[in-house]
Parts: structure tokens; sequence; C-alpha cells
């Protein structure tokens, strides 16, 4: 297995850029999942490093060696695509086995590697089960089985899972994870779907437009989000923005939203006046009469152990994850506490997120 490590990648398709200067490096044995909506540029970067598609500018090293202008079948990677394409004609014994019969591997090798194979999937009881009989779970993993069954120094996946229903899904996540736990092999996966990412990657690189927002753990991802743009993307609900017009001074401990101070984390970074957004995730507002943040109940979604409220503000919609047992009116009037070590502060102009010691904490540990 290797270590993959992108510097400065780019790629254009005439003067659109699909990929902007992207560096990153997935250690040896790392699951990296990109994550972005459709158009982004995932697939654009995936192919390149597979080899299917030449960078404008950039460097692509695979286990310290560079080949960025290596053939695809020189890189020793195994491509995982939406649309597994198996031999509808052969049994999965022979499909599993198809890659190292072309490479001219003997045969007991070749029964040999694919009964290790298809125990690691277990899949060992249907190996001699035509395709065209097989359900698709099982499909996926004969299909990830011929991916495997090379040993290849990584494996690059296409939203492997996107055609299969939600319930499917769920088991397949849980499958691939424990199989990345199993071979440890170095995995950069492609997906618009955070709930897979969150739940697979070691690192998740958030793209938008061809740029990486924010390179990190998922719980850096989701704690510390470094742009407007990451906040939101990832939660469901997603972050909450609470907007307000200050200046902040370096050393601040509140900020005057509305009137009101809310206490934050540690601000590193002075910013003359402009629109700034609080950032607050739905976990993290309790509901407080004595709070001086007011707001009206607009709504709210039972979810069993706990329940979504939506409360309107004078700084906008904010939804609050709280405990189910309280039944709310619509126009209601509460108030909201926030935990204020998990808040984060955004610079509505440019998106990022204003220094303060919820990031610096990162740094450290
Ligand atoms: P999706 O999940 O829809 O595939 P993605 O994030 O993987 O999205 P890419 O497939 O990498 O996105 O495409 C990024 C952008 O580059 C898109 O706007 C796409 O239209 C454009 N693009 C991709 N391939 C080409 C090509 N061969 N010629 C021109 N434009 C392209």
């Amino acid at each position: 297995m290797a270590e993959i490590r992108i510097e400065n990648l780019r790629k254009q398709f005439g003067s659109f850029v699909a990929v902007q200067d992207s560096s990153f490096t997935v250690e040896d044995g790392e699951f990296l999942a990109l994550l972005g909506p459709s158009g982004c540029g995932k697939t654009t970067t995936l192919r390149m490093i597979a080899g299917l598609e030449l960078p404008t500018s950039g460097k692509i090293h695979l286990g310290g060696e560079d080949v960025t202008f290596n053939r695809a079948s020189a890189r020793d990677i195994a491509f995982v695509f939406q649309l597994f394409a198996l031999y509808p004609h052969m049994n999965a014994r022979k499909n599993i086995g198809f890659p190292l019969l072309s490479q001219g591997v003997p045969k007991a090798e070749i029964r040999r590697r694919v009964e290790e194979t298809a125990k690691l999937l277990q899949i060992g009881h249907i190996l001699d089960r035509p395709i065209s009989g097989l359900a698709g779970g099982d499909r996926q993993r004969v299909a990830l089985g011929r991916a495997i069954v090379r040993r290849p120094k990584c494996f690059l996946m296409d939203e492997p899972l996107g055609t299969l229903d939600a319930e499917f899904r769920e088991v397949m996540v849980h499958e691939l994870r424990e199989l990345h736990n199993r071979i440890h092999a170095t995995t950069v996966y492609v997906t618009h779907d955070q709930h897979e990412a969150m739940a697979m990657a070691d690192k998740i690189a958030v793209m938008n437009h061809g740029v990486i927002e924010q390179f990190g753990t998922p719980q850096e991802i989701y704690s510390r989000p470094a742009t407007m743009y990451v906040a939101d993307f990832i939660g469901s609900p997603p972050m909450n923005f609470m907007r307000f017009t200050s200046s902040l001074q370096k050393g601040a401990r509140s900020v005057s939203m509305g009137g009101v101070e809310v206490a934050v984390p540690e601000v590193h970074q002075d910013l003359a006046e402009g629109e700034l957004a609080l950032g607050v995730r739905p976990e993290h507002i309790r509901f407080s009469d004595a709070s001086p943040v007011r707001g009206a109940v607009y709504g709210s979604e039972y979810l069993g152990t706990n329940q979504i409220v939506a409360v309107e503000t004078v700084s906008g919609l904010v939804r609050a994850r709280v405990p189910a047992n309280r039944n709310f009116a619509i126009g209601e009037p509460v108030g909201l506490e926030f935990n204020p070590e998990k808040l984060a502060l955004f610079d509505c102009k440019s998106g990022l997120a204003v220094p303060s010691s919820l990031y610096s904490e990162a740094r450290h540990g």
C-alpha cells in the first residue's frame, strides 16, 4: 500500500477550471472522502489520480514516485465505478479472478487468492453462482472482490454505492469501512453524501467549485468548519448562521448581536465593521426562559429521541435539537442559550471563519 501526495493539481477544460490547485496527502492506509455537490470536481480529481485524465498542471506522487505522466495501467491502482461492469456470463469466482487471469497468474494461485478475497468479503458461499442470479448487494461485493484481488497500491472509488437503495447503502457503508479496517488499503472515495463521508473516512476533503475548502478529520470538519460553505454542507440540519453587523477586537470573548451580548470563544483577530455570522450547531442550543436571545417557535420536527425546533429570531431562522419531551406551540416565545465554547464566527463577506480559540485548540489536538 502507498501514500498518495497531490501537489497544486489543476485541471482546465478550455477556460473552465474544474480543479483549482489542489494539494493534499492521503497517508498510507488512510481512507479519504472527496465530498461535495455535483460538478465540484471530485471525479476529475479522482480520474487524474487514476491516470484517466491528464492534469493541466501539478504533480501526483504514489508511494513516493512521481506518476503524473504514467499511464493508468502503470499505476497499480484499482478504480471502482458507480456502475460495476461485471461479466454476466461468468460466475462470481470467474469475475473476481479475471484480473489475475489477464495478468497470467497461475490457476492454483488464482484459486487461492479468489478464496482469500471471498473470505474477506464473506461471499465464499456465492462464488459458484452466476452473476445474473445475485442480489444487488452481493454483486457489489463481487465487484469489490474483483478490485481487491489484485492487492493494488490504492483504491479509488467513485460513488460506488450510488445506485443502491437507502437500506442497502447503510449496510454497504458499514461493510466498506470494516473491509478497510481489515486490509488498510489507501483509499480515495468520491461522494456527495456527507453521511457516507462522515461514517467511513479518516479524512474528508470538502470541495466547492474545484476548490478544497477544508481538509481534515470528520470531527474537525464538523466542529471547526473553516468556511460558511463547509459549515452549511456538513450536518443535518446544518449549522445555523445568526447574522449581525459588528466589528471585532482581538481578545474579545463576546459579541454584541442585536443589542444582546453573547459569549464566544476568544477572538484572535481584529475585524473592521461588517456583516458577521454566529455559527451554532443545533445541538448546542438550549431553551431558557431567562435568556435575552429571544425568538418565536416557527415549527418542529419530531425525531423520536429528540426534536428539531425552528425558531424565528431577529438574526434569522434558527434550528435547535432539543429533547422530545416538550411540545411547542407555533408562535410560542422562547429564549435561546448557546454553548459558548462551541460557537464559530464567520466573516460573511469572505465566507471564512474568524480565527478564535475554537480553532487554535484544534491545532493543539
Ligand atoms: P458529479 O458527481 O456530478 O460527477 P463531480 O464533483 O465529480 O460531480 P466532475 O465530474 O469532476 O464533478 O466535473 C467538474 C466540472 O468539470 C463539471 O462542471 C463538469 O461539467 C466539468 N467537466 C468534467 N469533465 C469534462 C470534460 N471532459 N470536458 C468539459 N468539462 C468537463
